[in-house]
């Protein structure tokens, strides 16, 4: 048995200081994971940094494990959300993940905490489960375990996926090229105008609880892009499998901010085109009543709602010139979108708007944003 290290000396807290964003915690926890020629020999090819973890097993193919985390209150209220749409929503992430890798989702693990008055309300703990079962299985995953805890007052999520490739198949976050085409999977924005719904909805609930009632129903399209986002497991692996996508990454925090994680990691710049941009169509109705000060805004925003609005779990990717040609227009009436080029790193990321080339600032979802 090897002799164990040394322990390093015990720092003060006071001489940690907090992280200044979640992507700054996991940039440090990436650094301390670096012995890889010893994680390397245990056929683990991509660690902490990526939309999943890559392992090679035995039998030539690529595992991917990936999980995320929905907390009430922080990630989805409970007053949106049925029980089933917390259990689909947590799933759908990590599927998500798991097609951003260009693999095939394969087995899932959800941990649930409940508090107490929840787990004695009849259904909603099996309603949530099958939420996430029947989303599992429709994208070829089966659940195989997970954890139950009790929680003081809030619902807690989390959805393990396991999923595989082919070696060498697995489709990273590096990996783009100046050059390279940049496209996008159906629309964006549809899970951020959602919000914008919800909390209309609230606003109105205070004074007239049937005003907001009927609003919620003609707005339930656009609800669900919340409440039940499509993850696009068949075009994660279409192009994990044919080797298309020289990189990828699925919009869980908004196309600014997972473009510019992209491009980090690719040591890439981009320039993006607004008017290319996919903007779901909920969002733009060709015509706008006269006083519907709501719809208005949701329309103005569309464009600002599809660049920096987080979780429609779209899939963003870049393709070599010679090969935009083999990419198919849809699958499954799914689109993908043509939206950019990979450039220089020295160039930025940009997009091109009103004839103006001006810097895209990554201004998507986080969770410990300075000053929030
Ligand atoms: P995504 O939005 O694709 O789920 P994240 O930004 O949550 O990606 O995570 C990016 C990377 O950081 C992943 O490799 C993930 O496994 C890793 N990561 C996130 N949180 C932790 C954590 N608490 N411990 C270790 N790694 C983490
Ligand atoms: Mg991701």
């Amino acid at each position: 048995m090897p002799r164990p290290k040394k322990a390093a000396p015990a720092r003060p807290s006071g001489s940690k200081p907090t992280p200044q964003s979640e992507f700054e915690l996991i940039a440090q926890l990436r650094a301390r994971s670096t012995d890889a020629r010893a994680q390397g020999a245990r056929g683990l090819v991509c660690g902490i940094g990526d939309d999943a973890a890559v392992f090679r097993n035995t039998h030539g193919r690529e595992l991917l494990v990936t999980s995320d985390l929905l907390v009430e209150d922080v990630d989805f209220r409970r007053a949106d959300f049925e029980a089933g749409d917390i259990g689909h929503k947590a799933v759908a992430a990590s599927l998500s993940d798991i097609a951003a890798m260009g693999g095939r989702p394969r087995w899932a693990l959800l941990s649930i905490g409940v508090p107490r008055a929840l787990w004695e309300r009849p259904g909603f703990v099996i309603d949530l489960y099958e939420g996430a079962e029947t989303l599992a299985r429709l994208c070829g995953a089966f659940i195989i375990g997970g954890d139950i805890s009790r929680t003081p007052e809030r619902v807690v999520v989390d959805a393990t996926l396991i999923g595989e490739a082919a070696r060498g198949r697995s489709v990273r976050r590096a990996g783009a090229r100046p050059g390279d085409q940049i496209f996008v999977t159906g629309t964006l924005g549809g899970a951020a105008g959602a919000l914008r719904v919800f909390e209309h909805a609230r606003s109105l609930s205070k004074s007239s609880p049937p005003e907001a009632q009927s609003f919620a129903r003609v707005y339930s399209e656009l609800a669900r892009c919340q409440t039940r986002p499509a993850p696009r497991v068949e075009w994660g692996a279409l192009l994990g499998e044919r080797g298309l996508a020289t990189a990828m990454i699925d919009l869980s925090d908004g196309l600014s901010s997972d473009l510019a994680h992209l491009c980090r990691e690719s040591d890439a710049g981009a320039l993006i085109e607004a008017a290319s941009v996919p903007v779901n169509p909920l969002l733009t109705p060709a015509r706008v009543a006269r006083g519907d000060a709501f719809r208005r805004s949701l329309k103005k925003d569309a464009l600002t709602l599809a660049l920096h609005g987080g979780e429609d779990f779209e899939l963003l990717f870049t393709v070599r010139p010679r090969d935009a040609r083999k990419l198919r227009e849809s699958l499954d009436g799914v689109p993908v979108t043509r939206i950019g080029v990979v450039r220089e790193s020295r160039e930025g990321v940009k997009i091109l708007r009103g004839g103006r080339e001006v810097r895209l600032a990554p201004s998507g979802f986080e969770h410990f944003r300075r000053g929030d």
